[in-house]
């Protein structure tokens, strides 16, 4: 196989919410468990599980401690997708007799609301929260959500398509005020915005390893163990693995991984205030030079990485055919470009389906540089005014 020459200049990858490339330290961290140390995490009665076994321990305690919670309250799942569907189903399942309804919002990710949808065809009750037009949910409607009947809430920390922080420090006070469980999806959020579960009367929260540096195929699911615990119905029966939350043999490279990944997250607020002074720099380049471009999203509670932006007259699939050489951006999440409807979360902010044509979101990460920060800026700059033109000779 002929490898890329150097020369060969690949786009500047601005679409880290779809996913991150793995830090090469995470990488070499993972090695030894693909060779030597292949042993399986739950055979210890000899060296070579047992050492397979301490090493999965070790990314509990590493995982634990990003978000603030106890080694055993992490139980490692495929990834975010499936940490909703467990802690969402799994609630949904073990509180049936209390009561069948779920409070949620318009804009979560499709592994909630398919989840939820799912649950609304069995029988469920799901109230959707509206957001206002920075994509934030008002903690008083939850509030005012919340029934006798109410065993869930689920919001997302952190939007994955406008970057929007959520009020999650309301919505957990208001959560154990009524003793109603609130799980997070937070896998956006890992890398840039500082997690405390205890801070935020948190009982469960979906983390994915390849959105924060880590690798494809791997994440966890915190459960609140203690204060109270919170029972699930497990999805996946088998050995027992996980507490009986989540059986199959451990994917032990993987898991090391995300141990690795989340100890090099562990100042996650400090990386962040650097990459959003990329981000900055990069809009108010884009600002400055171009009119008609407005920020999608929230001004203050936002995710540091996260550029949504809406460019007037301007195609967003034109944009990124024009600029296919130089900046690997996106239309939206990476679930929701596989089809042609307008973004959920846009139209949830009282965004026209035209605006939403019009909408790209870049995001930045851990490796981008000033360098690239500028060069995609200049790219912007130089294409969006003669797309304009087109468009109006069309
Ligand atoms: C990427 C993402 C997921 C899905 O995570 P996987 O690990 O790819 O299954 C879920 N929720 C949010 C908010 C995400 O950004």
């Amino acid at each position: 196989m002929k490898s890329m020459g150097a020369s060969q200049r690949r786009p500047i990858y601005m679409d880290h919410h779809a996913t991150t490339p793995l830090d090469q330290r995470v990488f070499e961290a993972m090695v030894p468990y693909f060779l030597d140390e292949f042993g399986n995490a739950a055979s210890v009665d000899h060296v070579y599980g047992a050492t397979a076994s301490a090493a999965v321990d070790r990314a509990r305690e590493q995982i634990a401690s990003l978000i603030n919670a106890r080694p055993d309250e992490i139980i490692f799942t495929s990834g975010a997708t499936e940490s909703d569907n467990l802690a969402i189903v799994g609630v949904a399942e073990h509180q049936a007799s209390k009561g069948k309804h779920i409070i949620s919002a318009a804009t979560e990710h499709k592994a909630v609301l398919d989840t939820c949808a799912y649950l609304e065809r069995r029988g469920w009750r799901v109230t959707y929260l509206p957001v206002d037009h920075q994509g934030l949910i008002d903690p008083d409607d939850v509030r005012a959500a919340i029934t006798p009947e109410t065993v869930l809430i689920t919001v997302m920390t952190a939007n994955n398509e406008v970057g929007s922080i959520a009020p999650v420090a309301e919505i957990g006070r208001i959560a154990k005020e009524h003793a109603v469980a609130f799980h997070t999806d937070a896998a956006q959020a890992a890398a840039y915005v500082d997690l405390d579960v205890e801070r935020d009367n948190v009982s469960l929260m979906s983390l994915s390893a390849h959105k924060m540096y880590g690798p494809k195929g791997v994440g966890a699911l915190y459960v609140r163990n203690r204060n109270p615990r919170i029972r699930l119905e497990p999805m996946i029966h088998g050995g027992g693995h996980e507490r009986g939350f989540r059986s199959g043999t451990l994917n032990v490279p993987g898991i090391v991984g995300m141990g690795a990944a989340s100890w090099l997250c562990r100042d996650a607020s400090i990386e962040a205030t650097s990459i959003a002074h990329l981000r900055d720099r990069l809009w108010s380049a884009v600002s400055q030079s171009v009119p008609g471009v407005v920020v999608n999203g929230s001004p203050e509670r936002r995710l540091a990485n996260n550029l949504s932006i809406t460019i007037r007259g301007v195609e967003n699939r034109s944009l990124l055919i024009a600029l296919r050489e130089d900046v690997a951006m996106s239309t939206g999440s990476a679930c929701t470009t596989m089809k042609i409807e307008p973004s959920h979360v846009l139209r949830a902010m009282g965004r026209s389906d035209t605006e939403a044509h019009e909408t790209v979101r870049l995001s930045l990460g851990r490796f981008t540089s000033c360098d690239d920060a500028d060069l995609v800026a200049e790219r912007l700059c130089a294409v969006i005014p003669s797309l304009r033109r087109l468009s109006r000779i069309a």
